[in-house]
């Protein structure tokens, strides 16, 4: 090791030590220039040795070997790079210690956790990941993950980068994983798998017991109508406390079967296939009739409503995108105040069609606009004004819209009016010829 503060002054005492020396000797005996020369050759010939040393060294600098014994300059470069090589080594195995306890904590989780690299090739993957996709290792990694995960409705949600929502499969063993993904970097993937049997399972009772306690009141509620029909034309003749009662009570039973009505057709549009076999839906001809049904409810309410379609037929159910766009159209007309204008309007945008409700009532409050399609919420002017609704008819919607492939959007801002926009693909709508 060498312990020289300054190896320049080592190095050029050296040098001259050599030189003059020499120079001196060859001077004894009249060669001086000779004595010189020498001293340099001689010079030259050490460089060049330490020079030597130095490569044999780094050859084996794998190996941390010690580096050889020198003096001045030289001996400061072997000490110099002998130390940025042991930080190196103790920072790569710090690394190596960080990545370690990643991988053995994400190989402890029973999600599946995958990254793929900006080209959609497999990279790296845990333990549970092998488990729940299949994936082998080390033959996978660096194949296409939608060449091991083959559907095609995995593959057009991997491309087209809309991570918002998480996409439910059912994969070849039987079990319904959900996947999550994440971009990070430059286009890598963070793929998050989770086996969501026990969920969906939870579900199907949860769903099941709606239905079976829905329809399960229809019979009772069936019994006290008829009485109530039975009583109702003679309480002209009854007490005026006990007149005022039986109306109460036909209210409630009206908004029992409304709640009842509306949670059936949840658990059942919750609980059906997949749309697959479609009809074929004349738009404009749909939105006319569930407008004229709705003035029909609100006929002691005057209302502009101006229709505006283009000559489209829209593919899928007919019987639930009739219930969709009369929730939408009814809500339009019950919300919107007395000589409220409101336009419904049925138009191709670009790739697309777009079915808007667009009324001047009241609007939304901003904060209830993300909760609108959750079951039983109703917004806060509609409980106050006492304006009657189940709160579930939204929900109905978006679960309509979703079977559909079709998106709802609402615009809307207190005191401007409302717009319930449903967007629906192009394999979801023909234009008529
Ligand atoms: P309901 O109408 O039975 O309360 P919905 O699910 O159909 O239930 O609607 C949820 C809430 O959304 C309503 O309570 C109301 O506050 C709000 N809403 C829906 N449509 C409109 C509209 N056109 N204008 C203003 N508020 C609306």
């Amino acid at each position: 090791m060498n312990s020289d503060n300054n190896p320049w002054r080592h190095s050029i005492v050296l040098f001259l030590i050599i030189t003059l020396g020499s120079g001196l000797i060859g001077f004894l005996f009249n060669h001086t220039s000779w004595g010189f020369c020498l001293g340099l050759l001689g010079y030259i010939l050490w460089l060049s040795r330490q020079l030597y040393r130095f490569q044999q060294w780094l050859k084996n600098t794998t190996l941390l070997s010690e580096p050889p014994e020198s003096s001045g300059l030289w001996g400061h470069i072997f000490d110099r790079i002998y130390t940025l090589q042991k930080q190196e080594k103790a920072a790569r195995k710090m690394l190596h210690g960080v990545i370690k306890r990643a991988q053995d904590s994400t190989n402890t989780l029973t999600d599946g956790v995958v990254i793929t690299n900006a080209q959609g090739l497999l990279e790296w993957w845990n333990r549970s990941a092998s488990q729940l996709l299949n994936f082998r290792y080390p033959q996978d990694r660096g194949l296409p993950i939608s060449h091991l995960i083959r559907d095609p409705v995995f593959k057009r949600y991997f491309e087209e980068k809309d991570y918002k929502e998480p996409l439910t499969l059912m994969l070849h063993h039987g079990h319904p994983i959900e996947f999550h993904m994440t971009l990070f970097g430059k286009n890598e993937r963070l793929l998050l798998a989770r086996d969501v049997s026990r969920l969906q399972q939870l579900e199907k009772v949860r769903t099941e017991f709606v239905a079976n306690a829905s329809h399960e009141l229809r019979t009772p509620l069936t019994v006290l109508k008829g009485y109530l029909d039975t009583f109702l034309p003679l309480s002209d003749s009854f007490n005026p406390a006990f007149k005022r009662g039986l109306s109460q009570m036909q209210d409630q039973i009206q908004r029992m079967e409304a709640l009842i009505t509306d949670l059936l057709l949840l658990s059942k549009l919750e609980n059906s296939m997949p749309i697959k076999e479609s009809s074929s839906v004349p738009l404009h001809a749909l939105l006319s009739r569930v407008i004229a049904e709705a003035q029909t409810v609100y006929a002691n309410k005057p209302q502009q409503i101006e229709l505006i379609a283009d000559r489209i037929m829209l593919l899928g159910h007919p019987e639930e995108l009739h219930s969709a766009f009369s929730n939408i159209i009814l809500n339009a007309v019950k919300y919107t105040q007395e000589n409220g204008h409101i336009r419904v309007e049925a138009l191709q945008h670009e790739q697309e069609v777009w079915i808007e409700v667009i009324d001047d009532g009241p609007g939304i409050d901003p904060s209830h606009i993300n909760r609108l399609t959750e079951r039983f919420f109703r917004g806060d002017q509609s409980r106050a004004q006492q304006i009657p609704g189940t709160g579930l008819g939204l929900a109905i919607v978006k679960h309509v819209l979703i079977r559909h492939d079709a998106k709802l959007e609402i615009i809307s801002k207190p005191g401007e009016g409302s717009c319930f926009r449903c967007r629906f693909p192009k394999h979801r709508y023909q234009v008529e010829s």
